[in-house]
């Protein structure tokens, strides 16, 4: 939690001297308060609060990490709600008149852990930590394809007409029939309709342009509304390349981490960010092996690298080879001898879309489309933009809509049965 990244700035050597004191003033004693009417961008609300070091230090490269990002565009509030809200917590302790975040962080923990108590995981569950990074055995797509498989279309096997799912069908229009919706697909066997008394669309922001002009139109605030502050058309996704690579255990610097956690050579956590002021293009390395077993020879380490984001769109421009080469010349700064050998690599992935930016100006955009939804009963406009961009909270956001899905049908069934009696 937020405590245990102060504790790691304030005791370990992540911050300079004047740099731990800025902080320890924000975080135990106080700092000014919030500017009133006026939205702050992450950069303004760390550095207000708990110093421009922290920013720099700990928060840019989570940032980088969590959005590949820039903080300078990113909205607090909308982009690290979480974070955002232990400073209104702070405040809301009566003694705590200059709003000392750690005092707010520390409420926000007990919070949590009741939160936690009262809703705890299913037994049959395997064990995991809150807040640990995790992955299915055999990768993230077991979720989907065991999804698909419960809606009666084995991944890999003949498509059956039968089956709830329908691949490769692009959303082209969706318009209103009476009570009904249609919706219109491009799909490999030509134009297809559908219709239907609800519609739940999660496709991407930038794929929505014309889709709903006739049944909701406001919906162009997505890719449409202009920020000229931050020079933004619409919400924005940033290019981003995912690269796998390997190189021997023993090409790795020789060296113990200062955290005692171990030697460079075993890779002893779960990844390193690069902080922009590092001169390192990559914005953060995974190490994949040390997360998750089995994913590489004992003598190898695997490495899923992030480059590209906000603060570098270029990477869309550039080669596989070139990709490969920066990422490769990113590994050396960090993480390897002069003399390692060329990586293998396992995988690339260039995303030419791929997190939408929670930027200055969110939180209207998306007041605007819940305004609007709200005259197009059972037809809702959700994806990323609007549920957070983890993964679990994408998940979360699913399974809890599903269950306003099913009331508004069931609602909609006693309503039917009403007017046929
Ligand atoms: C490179 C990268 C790394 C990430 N790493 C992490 C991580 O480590 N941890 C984490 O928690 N999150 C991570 N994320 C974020 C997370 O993966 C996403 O936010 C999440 O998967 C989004 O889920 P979604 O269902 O909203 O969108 P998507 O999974 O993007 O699904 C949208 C779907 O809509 C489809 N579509 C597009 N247009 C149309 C159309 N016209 N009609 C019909 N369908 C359409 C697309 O084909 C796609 O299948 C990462 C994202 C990226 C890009």
């Amino acid at each position: 939690g937020p405590n245990g990244v102060m504790k790691f700035a304030l005791l370990g050597e992540l911050l300079s001297w004047p740099g731990k004191i800025r902080a320890g003033i924000g975080a135990f004693l106080g700092h000014a308060p919030p500017p009133e009417g006026k939205e702050e961008n992450i950069r303004e609300w760390i550095t207000r609060t708990l110093g421009e070091e922290v920013f720099l230090r700990c928060v840019d490269p989570f940032v980088s990490g969590v959005y590949a990002g820039n903080p300078e565009t990113l909205s607090m509030i909308s982009a690290l709600p979480k974070i955002n809200r232990i400073e209104r917590i702070s405040y809301s302790l009566d003694w705590n008149k200059f709003g000392a975040i750690f005092y707010g962080g520390l409420a926000r923990q007990v919070e949590l852990t009741k939160e936690r108590k009262a809703d705890p995981p299913e037994p049959e569950w395997v064990e995991f930590e809150y807040g640990n990074p995790g992955s299915f055995r055999k990768g993230l797509s077991t979720l989907p394809n065991a999804i698909s498989e419960a809606l009666g279309q084995p991944v890999g096997g003949p498509e059956k007409d039968s089956s709830k799912i329908r691949l490769s069908w692009k959303v082209t229009k969706v318009e209103k029939d009476g009570d009904i919706y249609v919706a219109t697909f491009d799909t490999p066997n030509g134009e297809q309709r559908v219709r239907t008394k609800s519609v739940v669309c999660t496709a991407p922001a930038h794929a929505l342009r014309g889709v709903f002009s006739s049944v909701l139109p406001q919906t162009s605030v997505l890719f449409d509304k202009v920020r000229k502050d931050i020079n933004r058309v619409g919400i924005y996704h940033p290019p981003v390349a995912a690269v796998t690579v390997a190189y021997p255990k023993k090409s790795f610097k020789d060296v113990d981490l200062p955290n005692g956690f171990g030697n460079l050579q075993d890779l002893p956590g779960f990844g390193s960010l690069n902080p922009r002021t590092e001169g390192v293009r990559t914005l953060g390395t995974l190490w994949s092996s040390s997360l998750f077993p089995g994913r590489a020879p004992p003598d190898y380490n695997l490495l899923l690298n992030y480059i590209g984001g906000s603060r570098d769109p270029e990477i869309a421009n550039l080669s596989e080879e070139e990709i490969i080469t920066e990422v490769d010349k990113g590994c050396r700064q960090v993480l390897l001898k002069p003399d390692a050998p060329p990586p293998k690599v396992i995988g690339l992935k260039l995303w030419p879309t791929a997190i939408p930016q929670y930027e200055m100006g969110h939180t209207e955009i998306l007041a605007e489309l819940e305004e609007a939804e709200k005259t197009a009963p059972g037809l809702w406009i959700c994806g990323n933009y609007r549920t957070g961009v983890a993964f679990p909270d994408c998940v979360t956001y699913g399974y809890e809509h599903a269950k306003i899905v099913q009331s508004y049908l069931e609602s909609n069934k006693v309503a039917e049965s009403r007017v046929a009696a």
